[in-house]
This record gives structure tokens, sequence and C-alpha cells, in this order.
């Protein structure tokens, strides 16, 4: 019989191929420049108009590789990269992405792959007692971990479920819809805003809460919005804490925002996107000081814990609050074990139904790194950072423009917004390095975001004497 599939020696020679060629780029890497320098349309402008009628040798398919998708790179994994917060990999994770592709298992339930689902509810409860998270979160408590594609699903289904929740709470479930609040700070992520889109809370019904000197939330404007709310006849039902923002890594005060919560019966979820993933150490375990008030938690493996995207860990204090708001079983998926009540279908803790197997490159990373590893990579950022804040603060042509609690940076040139801003296009044009910028206070600040997996302290000191040269060279 005919056959246009790849034969398993080509297979297995063109993926040693491919894998050659992933070490040598990781290599290389640094040597590259960081922000790609590529301009709009100039991949599209040098691919074939259409698709090829007959199939084309894999060499020619990986010589492209360098030709065509390389210029239009950015290298998020070079230790130059300083940008935004880091999406951090490393070769275990890659091992096992590649492993999850060759097995290509859907695992929407249970039996349509069990050790998809077993693994991931293993590895889940494992990170619960790794990052020093209430037990309530594991499986053999009330609650449950589920990995999701990002913190932006994760915020959407923990507000989904705070919905549902609440609107039983209410006799007259019907009209209170259109009459729900959500709270978060200023400081928030925007996914926060557009899950309250999505889920048709409506942005106007979103609060944003003032934030003290240090960018977190002020728990008694909190506490003055919801009565405020409560008196104009609404119904507060959610709040989200930030443990670690993305403009300058502020710390929600979560005992007090989560007394307020208790008080109030409001969900209250925590994003820990990036910084969940210091409490690795107990050092650093301090930021999920009040976690125990949450009805929901999420931080992202793929953010900072070397774990390639996508991977974000979502945590329910109660998985029957969840699986009630997304649970819709048509005849289809019926079966044994779903009935029996005795296994969990994770395509009711997320909104699609189809799941990758992604609980395989988190267990070949935990057990490559060794939890010892692993904070030894971390704390190693978070030392940097402390370093690279030294540095700025010695320089009186610079200023911290945040509190650096781990291993972000914010600072600023004296000189003005018009001064940072050109500092930082010189220096991402350079292709050396790689940073971005947030307004704090209404002012431009730039940010160091310290964790790729292959940063040392040599590329940080480079890093900062490039800034100074810079500078510098602006006089
Ligand atoms: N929450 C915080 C605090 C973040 O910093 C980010 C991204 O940087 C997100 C949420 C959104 O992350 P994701 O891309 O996983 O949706």
């Amino acid at each position: 019989m005919k056959s246009y599939h790849m034969t398993a020696d080509e297979f297995r020679r063109h993926g040693h191929e491919l894998v050659d060629w992933i070490a040598d780029y990781r290599s290389r890497i640094e040597d590259l420049p960081v922000l790609s320098q590529s301009k709009p349309g100039e991949l599209r402008a040098a691919l074939p108009e259409h698709a090829p009628d007959k199939g084309e040798p894999f060499d020619d398919i990986l010589a492209d590789i360098d030709r065509l998708i390389i210029p239009g790179i950015t290298h998020w994994q070079s230790p130059n990269f300083f940008a935004y917060f880091p999406s951090n990999s490393s070769e275990p994770a890659i091992l096992g992405e590649l492993l999850s592709a060759g097995l290509g298992v859907q695992g929407m339930i249970w039996a349509t792959s069990p050790a998809c689902t077993e693994l991931e509810t293993h590895v889940l409860d494992w990170l619960v007692d790794m990052l020093g998270l209430p037990d309530f979160f594991k499986s053999s408590g009330t609650g449950g971990g589920v990995i999701q594609d990002t913190a932006s699903s994760s915020a959407l289904c923990a507000l989904l479920a705070a919905r549902e929740r609440a609107s039983k709470l209410e006799t007259n479930r019907v009209g209170i819809q259109g009459t729900m609040v959500a709270y978060t700070s200023s400081q928030a992520h925007s996914s926060i805003e557009k899950a309250v889109k999505i889920a048709g809370i409506g942005a106007e019904n979103l609060r944003l809460i003032d934030v003290d000197e240090a960018f977190a939330m002020q728990p008694e404007a909190l506490a003055r919005q919801i009565a405020a709310d409560r008196d104009q006849g609404l119904t507060p039902f959610f709040v989200c804490a930030t443990v670690g923002t993305t403009s300058s890594n502020a710390m929600d005060p979560l005992p007090a925002i989560g007394r307020i919560c208790g008080k109030e019966d409001l969900w209250l979820h925590v994003d820990a996107a990036m910084s969940g993933t210091a409490a690795l150490s107990p050092e650093y375990r301090f930021i999920h000081d009040g976690v125990e008030h949450a009805d929901s938690y999420c931080f992202n493996p793929h953010k900072w814990m070397f774990t390639t995207f996508d991977c974000d860990c979502f945590y329910v204090k109660s998985r029957k609050d969840l699986i009630d708001t997304l649970s819709i079983l048509p005849e289809y998926l019926r079966n044994e074990a779903t009935e029996s009540g005795a296994v969990i279908d994770y395509r009711d803790w997320h909104i699609p139904l189809g799941r990758r197997f992604r609980a395989l490159k988190l267990w070949f990373v935990i057990r490559h790194y060794g939890i010892e590893g692993l904070r030894h990579h971390v704390s190693q950022h978070i030392e940097l950072a402390r370093q690279f804040a030294s540095w700025v603060e010695a320089d009186e042509r610079f200023e911290l423009a945040a509190p650096a609690p781990l291993n972000l940076v914010c600072f600023r040139h004296l000189g003005g917004d018009a001064v940072n801003e050109a500092l930082m296009n010189r220096l991402n044009e350079s292709g050396k390095l790689y940073l971005t910028h947030t307004k704090l206070d209404g002012r431009l600040a730039l940010r160091m975001a310290i964790g790729q997996s292959m940063t040392e302290e040599r590329h940080v000191r480079k890093a900062w004497e490039r800034i100074q040269d810079s500078a510098e060279s602006l006089n």
C-alpha cells in the first residue's frame, strides 16, 4: 500500500539531527541577538505563496530552520534575556515535551489514558508540599490541582467557579447576574480584567483597588469598596490577590485580604504566576503567608521553574465547586470509570475538553533537578537580583523604582522618561541583552527580570556594565 508517512528509520535519523540541532542552539544561544531584528512581514515574504503539492525532503525542512525561522526568533532562552517575566526551559522539560508528542495522548478523561491523569494528580500533590501550600489543595483533601495552559485560564476558571458558588448562595439566582462585583488591585495582571469580560461580569464590575507605596493592595481600601458596593445593593463575590505583580513584583498582603474574604464570604484567588516558584526555598516561603485563606491558587512552572511553556498549576480548595461549574456529561463520554466516581476526569477542571500530557515535562524536571537543584537555581537568581539592585543603588545616576523582594529589579535613570526610553532602546537594539519597561507612579521604570535557566553572574554583571556604558554615551 502506498504511504507518504515518514519511516521509523527516517524518523530516528531526523529526530537525532533535530535533538543535535537543539543542543547546538542552546550552546550558541548567548551569541545570538536576543531581540529578533526581523521586520514586519519579513518571514512571510520569504515563504512560498502556496503549500507544496509534493512532500519535501526533511533535510530541506531542517535547513530552513536556520535560514527562515531563527532570524524571527527572540531568544527567550538566552542568558541575556531579562525582559517581561522569564519563560524558562530546560533539557529535561524539552525531552518531556518530545515524549508527550511521541505518545500523542489526548487525556480528556481518565479512561483515555489513566497515566496522563494520575501522573498529573500525583505531581501536583508533590508540588503542594514543595511550595508549602495548604494540604486542602491536595487530591486527598477536598480540593486538588490541575495543569492549565496559562495563568489567564486559571483566573477565568476561578472566576467562573466563584460566580457559580455565589449564585447558589443567593435565593434569586437569575437576579444577581449583572450585579456581581469582582476585586483586584490596580497592579493586577490584565488577565483578570480579561477573565471578567469573558465571564460576562463586565469590566465595569471589576474594582481596581488602590495600592500602597510598595504597589501592594491596600486591604482597608478593599474593605471600604466592598462595603460601598453592598450599600449599592451589589453582590461582591471574587477577589484576586497577586503574589508578585507583573509590573514590579509587589506582594499583596494575603493574611489581611484573606480575613476580609472570609468575613464577607468572597472567593479568594491567589495569582502567583511567576513568584510562586520562589516558595521552593523555605527562605522565601513567606510569600505564601496567608495562602490558607485562598479558595484557589496558581503558579506557572513555565515561567521560572524550568518547565517549557505551557504549564500553569491551578489548585482549588473545593474541587466540587470547580467541577459543578465546568462539568457537562454527554452520552458519548459516559464510561464505567467516570460513573464509578473513583477517578478524576480533568476535562471537568478547565475550559477545553482535550488535553495534552503536560505532566510528563513537569515530572521530568522535578526528577532531574530534585528539590535541591530547583532551590539552588532559583535562590541563585534571587541572589543575582540582589547584587544587581546593590549596583543600581551604588550608582548616583540611577535609583531603584520599587522594592525588589525576589528576582525582578525595577530601576530608572534619574534623567527622566525620555532618557530611560532611549537607554532601553539602545540596549535592546544592540542585541546584547533584552529588557522591558513599566510605569510606576506615572514614571517610566526599566525592569530587569533575572530567571533564565542559563543566566549566570557574568551575564548580569555584563548587562549592568552595558547599561552604565549606554547611560554614559547618552550624556
Ligand atoms: N499573572 C501574572 C502575575 C503574570 O505576571 C502573568 C504574566 O506575566 C500572568 C498572570 C499571565 O500569564 P499567562 O501567560 O500564564 O496567562
